[in-house]
């Protein structure tokens, strides 16, 4: 009866004040959803937390050890995905990426695959950077997981330690090196034994993931895993 109830004053609001689909711009009819029908169907989802290992685990084989990758969807030019990725970073929307988060910990929820896992951490970025666009869209992420999850998040455990230039004239081995050493682990996080889910927003490369997951092996017994919005596979 609560949950009719709560359902029929969502609808209520929405007929009021209809929720704009970010892609399309068009009223979404439906409350419980981020997209409207048509943009929300063409969406490709990865259906990785279904599966015991998906193929994009590959893409760290024989770089660093990671227990498990899941991605949301899959990453296609021209599709909803690649303006819901653009919206979140470039035009202010953190609270898509929030609400993505807590959709998607739903199902990484009910798979029950991370029910060992101690902390979220969101990919950081160099911090003037990060005030320059008013927030960390990976951190935006990590807290609509952390909510569905039930994972808290810890944002102090790595920083980003300087800004790389121009990257244009570096090969792809130089710019690899560059992005790992302006990673660096906080060495007051003395906890061992811990099992950490690095967040981003799109898997490509695994570049940034790799950097990053290295620093984070550094502590003694420390299992890594990876949870992203998007994979371009
Ligand atoms: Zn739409």
């Amino acid at each position: 009866m609560k949950k009719m109830l709560r359902t029929w004053i969502q609808d209520l609001g929405n007929c009021l004040y209809p929720k704009i689909c970010p892609v399309c711009k068009s009223p979404i009819r439906t409350w419980n959803r981020f997209l409207c029908y048509p943009c929300h169907k063409n969406l490709a989802y990865t259906h990785s937390w279904k599966m015991n290992q998906h193929p994009m685990h590959a893409i760290f084989w024989g770089r660093v050890p990671i227990q498990r990758i899941d991605a949301l969807f899959h990453y296609r030019k021209n599709s909803p995905i690649q303006t819901i990725l653009h919206r979140i970073k470039y035009h202010h929307y953190p609270e898509l990426a929030e609400e993505l988060g807590r959709y998607y910990g739903n199902y990484l929820a009910k798979s029950g695959k991370y029910q060992e896992v101690d902390w979220l951490v969101p990919i950081p970025m160099h911090p003037k950077k990060e005030r320059e666009r008013g927030y960390n869209q990976a951190t935006c992420f990590a807290k609509g997981l952390s909510e569905s999850l039930k994972i808290p998040i810890h944002q102090n455990i790595i920083h980003k330690s300087m800004i790389s230039n121009s990257q244009t004239k570096k090969n792809r081995s130089e710019r690899n090196r560059e992005l790992a050493q302006s990673f660096s682990l906080n060495p007051r996080f003395r906890r061992k034994n811990q099992h950490f889910i690095l967040v981003d927003d799109v898997l490509t490369t695994g570049a940034t993931l790799d950097a990053a997951a290295s620093q984070l092996l550094k502590i003694k017994g420390a299992k890594v895993s990876i949870v992203t919005l998007a994979v371009v596979i």
